[in-house]
């Protein structure tokens, strides 16, 4: 859809104000020139002088310039005579000559003497800034004035939640959004205020910029976007400029949604990217963004949405209650969610009779959005170059091997048993939360691979306060987080390298329990390890000497196995007690790839606790 530059009602370009400038100055100095008194016959200003019509006079080396007291009736009043030495004035006069000494004029040459130079500087410029904008950063130099023009905006963009398959969970967070844009008034009647930013969180390819479209389009409001990487500049202020821009304009148009599409272009952690000269353009970008947020009335209807896939480079300030606050994790569609999205994009083709958006969703796991589009699309040129009538069952699958040959390049598939494991792994840890008191509570099991990172998609607010934990929580959590290695042991009688971030956080907790906290039967309550980071930071802090000899060395390190053995037996024990429910949940979690709530709620009443 093409989308129209937003008109500029005041638009300041640099070239206007210089012209502006020349314009001025040429002025002036052509209205100094023309005001300035003619040069007078030396005999005629003698004959004035002589005849007491002089009233004051102003003597320089060469010149001399003077007010008469009244007009002359040549309407004379200011003049400027040479000056004539008096010897050869007198000489001169004896023979009657008339005489007249020649002024100079000198403002030319005053003008032209900078005028040249600085526009030579302008020209040099100007053929910089054009061989710029052919190299093509970022559309060069000359968008300085223009950066408004860069803001899109579309008043209809004629896309609603329809449009948009699989991501339920999303869509309802943003149904609310939907509602306050609709009727901001009446929406603010109890004090409540929406969200001021939402961040939608998911791979590429998952819908985050239709979503954002979809609710603009449902509240129909005008809706402002541009791409982060569009605020990479060279220019220091721009992008802060520009950010100043973007929420001006869509303050004049409120109701309406913000769009800030890849904001970890922007976003990016202070700090982070070593010491070039950019970095400080983007942490004003940064600070602008940050500035306009905090500036930003949630009552004046105005809506922030952004879309990221890397969240975890983004600045933390961004995250901050009152900031971003709410985020949206918009992941890969489960099965029936796909099918719900082949539906949607199947409805442009013609379809032979035997195509069954069932089978193909059960073919396509972990496809997004984009990749069933692109399937679907694919399919069709399969069907389109066999000269058939419809596109048949066989042309879908022929194009899943295609893609799903590029996907495995890019390590996005994960085959038949490594999808077993995952399933036995998650719901090792479900499980033996379900089962021990004081775990956190499990919302959503899935083997969805994530490719995002390890961690997939936890978002984590920077928590500034610490928690109390007791021992007996402590201990359940090393057990929860133990429970996928331990349904590795009990169902495969193997192990795999999926838990290593499991254990290394069971550890740390284990290390701290001994060390910090006093928690060890053998070590007792001796704190043997103060500056150590706690481990509900993540910040890491350099490697401290330890405080205690080679003996308690061993000690602790002991202690810490047990405590780790312990819970890793315990985890055991749990899923052993549990193994019909266990694989009756795989089997599950293998057909629909996703446990929501209610499959989780049924778990938790049928699961023997520990
Ligand atoms: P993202 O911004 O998350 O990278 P896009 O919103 O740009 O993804 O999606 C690209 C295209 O993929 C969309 O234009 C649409 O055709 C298709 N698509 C992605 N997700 C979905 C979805 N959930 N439902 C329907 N189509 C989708
Ligand atoms: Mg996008
Ligand atoms: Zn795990």
């Amino acid at each position: 859809m093409p989308r129209p530059p937003v008109e500029k009602s005041h638009h300041i370009n640099f070239w206007y104000i210089t012209a502006a400038m020349f314009a001025v100055l040429m002025f002036q100095s052509l209205y100094q020139a023309s005001t300035k008194p003619g040069p007078i016959p030396y005999s005629r200003f003698q004959a004035l002088l002589v005849g007491d019509r002089i009233a004051e006079i102003n003597i320089s080396a060469n010149l001399i310039t003077g007010t008469l007291k009244t007009a002359e009736p040549d309407g004379l009043k200011e003049f400027v005579t040479t000056r004539v030495d008096s010897d050869l004035a007198a000489s001169l006069d004896k023979h009657g000559v008339t005489y007249t000494g020649v002024v100079a004029s000198t403002w030319l040459r005053d003008v032209l003497s900078w005028i040249v130079p600085v526009a030579m500087f302008a020209g040099i410029w100007f053929f910089m800034i054009r061989g710029m904008g052919q190299g093509g950063i970022g559309g060069g130099m000359m968008s300085v004035g223009k950066s408004r023009a860069k803001i899109y905006v579309d008043t209809d963009t004629k896309i609603t939640f329809a449009d948009v398959a699989g991501v339920d969970e999303a869509k309802a967070e943003l149904v609310e959004i939907v509602n306050f844009l609709k009727d901001p008034k009446s929406y603010g009647r109890l004090g409540g205020r929406s969200p001021k930013g939402v961040l939608l969180i998911g791979p590429p390819g998952t819908g985050k910029t239709l979503l954002a479209r979809a609710v603009a389009g449902e509240a129909s409001v005008p809706f402002f976007s541009i791409t982060g990487s569009e605020f990479v500049e060279m220019f220091v202020g721009v992008g802060a400029a520009r950010v100043r821009d973007l929420f001006t304009q869509a303050r004049e148009h409120a109701p309406a949604i913000i769009f800030i599409d890849e904001l970890d272009s922007l976003g990016r952690a202070r700090g982070s990217s070593g010491f070039s000269g950019a970095n400080d353009e983007k942490e004003q970008t940064l600070n602008q963004l940050l500035a306009e947020l905090d500036g930003f009335d949630a009552s004046s209807g105005l809506v922030l949405l952004a879309a990221t896939n890397r969240p975890e480079i983004l600045d933390p300030a961004l995250l901050r209650a009152g900031r971003f606050d709410r985020q949206v994790l918009v992941d890969r569609p489960d099965r029936a969610g796909r099918v719900q999205i082949l539906a949607l994009h199947l409805k442009k083709a013609k379809l032979g009779a035997d195509v069954d958006p069932e089978q193909i969703a059960a073919l396509t796991p972990g496809f997004t959005g984009a990749d069933l589009a692109n399937l679907v699309n694919e399919a069709t040129l399969l069907a389109t170059r066999r000269n058939a009538d419809a596109v048949a069952m066989d042309d879908f699958n022929n194009a899943v091997e295609r893609i799903v040959a590029g996907l495995e390049k890019r390590n996005r598939l994960i085959n038949p048993m490594e999808r077993r494991i995952v399933a036995y792994h998650e719901l090792g840890h479900a499980f033996v939360s379900l089962a021990l008191p004081g775990t956190d509570v499990v919302h959503k099991v899935s083997i969805i691979p994530h490719g995002v990172g390890a961690l997939g998609y936890t978002i984590q607010r920077p928590t500034e306060d610490r928690y109390l934990m007791t021992r007996t929580e402590l201990d359940s959590k090393m057990a929860a987080l133990l429970g996928g290695r331990a349904a590795e042991i009990l169902v495969f009688e193997d192990v795999s390298t999926g838990a290593s971030d499991d254990l290394a956080r069971v550890t740390d907790i284990a290390r701290a329990m001994v060390l910090q906290y006093g928690m060890s039967d053998a070590l007792g309550n001796v704190s043997y390890d103060r500056d150590r980071t706690p481990f509900l930071q993540t910040e890491m802090k350099m490697p401290q000497e330890r405080s205690y000899g080679d003996r308690t060395a061993d000690a602790v390190d002991a202690a810490v196995r047990a405590l780790v053995d312990t819970a890793l037996a315990r985890a055991v024990a749990i899923l052993r007690v549990n193994r019909v429910l266990l694989d009756r949940a795989a089997t599950s979690l293998l057909e629909t790839e996703t446990l929501g709530r209610d499959a989780i709620e049924v778990l938790r009443k049928e699961i023997v606790k520990a």
